[in-house]
């Protein structure tokens, strides 16, 4: 049977009642797939907390081991896609939802699932970039496939102390753009403007329902946070501008009008990280290793060990995490 490796599980009785628990297994218990990975660091996503606490259906196959990202070292892989020694990432793409995912110290994956850990990184850094920061990446490229530029205006990050906020504020600033950064937590405004923000906004100025056109705000916006605010964003958008659109922290619902697209010509770009194809990923991490200031990663990041990843799981949901977390699986 092999030596024995902790994981967490989450599993739900006939009530559905869920429980979490930390477990022994062996690999064999793993579920299927052509390639086992050694996981060295992972990170908890908000998705992460969802999972664990139950709070929304991100768990489809029970039990589960969740974790959505996850960077390790190839042990075997009988595809041929990968050699034994290997490094590599993965993002999404169900892991941690419908397939056993990063919390446990091995995974058994589909290697089509997998990219090389890009040249620069190490497994911990990718990890404090994971899926929140590699979401920012692709908000950032949704922009700029339409044509913003630091010229074209400001750029407003909502749920910026957020591990997509931090991440978008930091590759936008570093590319030229002058960023706006909305937070319902004014205390960290030093923190979001040393990495990169020139103007701080509260988040209360648009979370409320709000006019289907306003003043024109900004060129473009990374929104994590959904419902009145992005109709707001949308709103105060200026013409010809985009939103990109990842993520649902107030809602997930969207009351707003057509007035910002059809008299300003506003784009609404869906973001989504989970199936995004595989050229896409490999863009977006090559250009996280050349347009994120790895430097500032350890001011927006927190590490943590295998046995604080529950509790952090619960912090999350209740925005208490600022920034991303590193979970160092060899702690
Ligand atoms: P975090 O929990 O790290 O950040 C979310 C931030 O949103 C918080 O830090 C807070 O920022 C703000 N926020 C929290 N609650 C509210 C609220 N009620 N109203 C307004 N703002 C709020 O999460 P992530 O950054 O990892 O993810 C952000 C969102 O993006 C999530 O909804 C997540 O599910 C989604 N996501 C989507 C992906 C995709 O593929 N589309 C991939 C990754 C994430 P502050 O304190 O500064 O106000």
């Amino acid at each position: 049977m092999g030596e024995t490796f902790k994981a967490i599980q989450v599993s739900r009785d006939e009530e559905k009642n869920q429980s979490v628990d930390i477990v022994e297994l062996v690999t064999d218990d793993l579920m299927e797939g052509d390639v086992l990975i050694e996981v060295e660091a992972t990170t908890v996503n908000y998705k992460d907390g969802l999972a664990i606490t139950g709070k929304s259906p991100v768990v489809r196959h029970w039990p589960m081991v969740p974790g959505v990202d996850l960077a390790g070292t190839v042990i075997e892989c009988s595809s041929g896609a990968f050699k034994t020694g290997d490094k590599v990432l993965l993002n999404g793409f169900g892991v941690g939802e419908t397939h056993w995912g990063a919390y446990a110290g091995r995974a058994r994956l589909k290697s089509d699932w997998l990219i090389s850990l890009p040249e620069g990184f190490t497994a911990k850094q990718a990890m404090g970039i994971g899926t929140a920061g590699y979401t920012a990446m692709l908000c950032v490229m949704a922009l700029e496939r339409n044509e913003l530029t630091p010229d074209s205006g400001p750029i407003i990050v909502t749920g910026a102390n957020g591990g997509v906020g931090t991440v978008a504020i930091s590759i936008l600033s570093k590319l030229g753009f002058d960023v706006i950064a909305s937070t319902g937590r004014a205390s960290e405004a030093g923190f979001l403007k040393e990495l990169g923000a020139s103007e701080i906004i509260d988040r209360n100025e648009l979370s409320e329902p709000g006019r289907p056109l306003g003043k024109e705000r900004w060129a473009g916006a990374v929104d994590a946070v959904g419902s009145h605010t992005l109709a707001n964003l949308l709103a105060q958008t200026k013409y010809g501008g985009t939103v990109a659109a990842c993520g649902l922290a107030q809602g997930f619902d969207l009351p707003a009008t057509v007035m910002p697209f059809i008299l300003r010509n506003v784009t609404l770009a869906g973001i989504d990280s989970v199936m995004a194809p595989k050229v896409l990923r490999e863009e977006a991490w090559q250009r996280l290793a050349r347009d994120l200031d790895v430097s500032k990663l350890d001011a927006l990041t927190t590490e943590i060990g295998f046995d604080d990843i529950i509790r952090t799981a619960t912090d999350i949901v209740d925005g208490k995490v600022r920034g991303r977390v590193i979970v160092d699986m060899k702690a």
